[in-house]
């Protein structure tokens, strides 16, 4: 009888279920992406689940690369099948159109982690990621109020572990394009409001303070992958963390910045992480966003184990284990910031 091959570990798997995005956030990559917004064909979602649950062993699996995951018509289909299938879901969103069925299959069937990425605080800042069509933040706030309202009702209701956070952009340490919380007291500020909103709302919400500052910088309250660190509970499965702004591999930079690609260097995203396009391809990592480090398409080369461990994949991860940059994108990526002064000379080197 021929042996079971053992699974693959990686640490996150990346399923982008569609490309598409109702918001155009100036902080996303998004908005000057070139490969065409598609929704990943439904059966092909439910067969790249099962591929991934059967030859994979990760921490947990999102349902984008680039994109807003609920926009997909079947999304609650895919989820369901995912949390049926034991895979640990990780679901992002941006909160706008995550319909009343959806969230139930997400709380009542064990979801790990939902993320709103709310991003901004205020009018003045939202103007950067308006929804496209409208530049109401008040309305986007309403409705990241009831998402959070519902499921906090049917997270009781069920009895359910499934957590919510609410994530912002920490801009205290980069800040292309935009400064949206850039200090402790204007991270405060934003706890603060939710706990009134919780309290006025009729939930059981509490104040709460930021944890001191971490060594690492920045407001002491960043994204990390420990769920319970660098974030601060406002009530039983809510929490809001403060996510530290990001170049997105140097795609997100300001007017003023240059970027000297490397021809050395190394990543071990492309060994821990397994990423799908909505349109079949399979590339390095979730910051290749374009889809330029093509290992692969499902729709072409078989399944997903065949591509992992088929030529392609294989050398890219041994030109990286031997500190040599394997693409244009990964030297792009890897590439040294400058911000450019009057003269040349003057360049200082942009952390
Ligand atoms: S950050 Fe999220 S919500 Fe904004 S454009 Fe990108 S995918 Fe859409
Ligand atoms: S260096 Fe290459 S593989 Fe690593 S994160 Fe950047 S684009 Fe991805």
């Amino acid at each position: 009888m021929p042996e079971t091959p053992l699974k693959i570990p990686v640490r996150f798997a990346f399923l982008e279920v569609t490309s598409r995005c109702n918001f155009r956030c100036q902080t996303c990559p998004l908005v000057r992406m070139k490969r065409p917004m598609v929704d990943m064909p439904t059966d092909l979602a439910l067969r790249l689940v099962d591929d991934l649950v059967d030859n994979f062993v990760f921490e947990d699996l999102a349902f984008h690369v680039m994109g807003e995951p609920a926009l997909h018509p079947d999304i609650g289909l895919v989820v369901r099948h995912a949390l049926e299938r034991g895979a640990t879901v990780n679901f992002v969103t941006n909160g706008s159109v995550l319909d009343e069925s959806v969230l139930h299959t997400l709380v009542a069937n064990g979801c790990w982690r939902i993320v709103v990425s709310v991003h901004t605080k205020d009018l003045e800042t939202s103007r950067s990621r308006a929804e496209a069509g409208t530049r109401r933040f008040s309305r986007y706030e309403r409705k990241v109020q009831s998402l959070v309202g519902r499921f906090l009702t049917l997270r009781a209701a069920a009895e359910s572990s499934t957590m919510l956070e609410l994530h912002y952009l920490d801009t205290s340490a980069y800040r292309p394009r935009l400064d949206v919380i850039g200090d402790r007291r204007t991270a405060q500020f934003v706890v603060d409001e939710w706990s009134q909103w919780l309290v006025g709302s009729g939930f059981e919400g509490r104040a709460a303070a930021l944890p001191a500052p971490a060594d690492s910088g920045g407001l002491g309250v960043l994204h990390q992958t420990d769920p319970a660190g660098g974030s601060v509970e406002l009530a039983r499965g809510l929490r809001v963390r403060f996510k530290r702004s990001y170049s997105f591999g140097n795609s997100v930079v300001d007017n003023l910045v240059r970027v000297t690609p490397v021809r050395a260097g190394t990543c071990k995203l492309p060994a821990e992480q397994i990423a799908i396009l909505s349109n079949g391809d399979v590339v390095s990592c979730c910051v290749d966003h374009e889809g330029v480090n093509v290992l692969g398409n499902v729709n072409v080369h078989g399944n997903l184990r065949d591509i992992w461990t088929g030529p392609v994949a294989t050398r890219f991860r041994s030109e990286f284990a031997a500190g040599r940059v394997p693409s244009a994108r990964c030297a792009q990526c890897l590439g040294r910031r400058f911000r450019a002064a009057r003269r040349a000379s003057q360049e200082a080197e942009y952390a």
